[in-house]
């Protein structure tokens, strides 16, 4: 009966590609993408072991030419793909349209990447949005990916061990002033979750680092010790690309 009813489901509903939303002619294409975006997707390639950024045969542990003279007060970044092409696209689908399947491929493609890595962590915390701000998108697409996350690795996941007190105006909206001062948003760990906790801080683009690392500050506070940063997707050009790659809205 449930093949007979998939059949007819096929039947009746095309599905269509996450990223393109073209046609993708399959029953269930792989991560919801159509031949053509699949191929477009880069297989995973060396990234900076202290930024995150993606750096070719030229990374070495104590940095890359793209952080030096930055502060990364974490134990590591790791990203799931470049912020751009069909992964942008998919973090565009889940974020502005609410297409919350698009978060299966990130989420897939950042699971690689932390097991690549060997990560060490045995909790999954989402970068949290402000009670406003979720109320108005009803979900948080950090979340969304870490849930994900959590089931393909088997890590307990935790969506409310931090609170958003602030939810400051996006960084392209914002002054030169409040960019300088640099995070949207202060940040505080609820009761004694994360104590003794190696976290894995989870959001879906990481672009100046600044919310994640105030992030990463409250849950140290909070007593977390090991935290790494584990980004869907690292907006990672050369300093001059990456300005002109507007902050996402978080
Ligand atoms: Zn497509
Ligand atoms: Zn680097």
């Amino acid at each position: 009966m449930g093949s007979l009813l998939g059949a007819l489901c096929d039947l009746l509903w095309t599905p269509h590609c996450l990223a393109c939303g073209a046609e993708a002619f399959e029953a269930s294409p792989p991560d919801g993408l159509c031949a053509l975006c699949a191929a477009r997707v880069d297989p995973p390639f060396p990234r900076c072991r202290r930024c995150g950024r993606g750096v070719g045969p030229h990374a070495y542990d104590e940095g890359c030419l793209g952080c030096e003279g930055e502060r990364w007060d974490v134990d590591g970044i790791v990203a799931g793909q470049s912020y751009r092409g069909v992964p942008r696209a998919l973090v565009v689908a889940l974020k502005f349209q609410g297409l919350l399947a698009a978060a299966r491929p990130l989420a897939r493609w950042l699971e690689d990447a932390l097991r690549m890595r060997r990560v060490p962590g045995d909790l999954l915390v989402p970068v949290p949005l402000s009670a406003a701000r979720r109320r108005e998108r009803g979900f948080n697409q950090a979340e969304t990916i870490a849930r994900h996350v959590a089931r393909g690795l088997g890590l307990e996941h935790a969506p409310y061990a931090l609170r958003r007190t602030r939810h400051d105006p996006p960084q392209s909206r914002s002054t030169p002033g409040r960019r300088r001062r640099g995070p949207r948003g202060a940040f505080v760990a609820r009761g004694e979750g994360v104590r003794g906790r190696c976290v894995v801080l989870v959001d879906d683009v990481l672009t100046s680092g600044a919310t994640a690392l105030a992030c990463a500050r409250a849950l140290v506070r909070g007593g977390a010790v090991h935290v790494v940063i584990a980004a869907a997707c690292r907006a990672d050009g050369h300093a001059g690309a990456e300005r002109a790659v507007p902050e996402p809205l978080s």
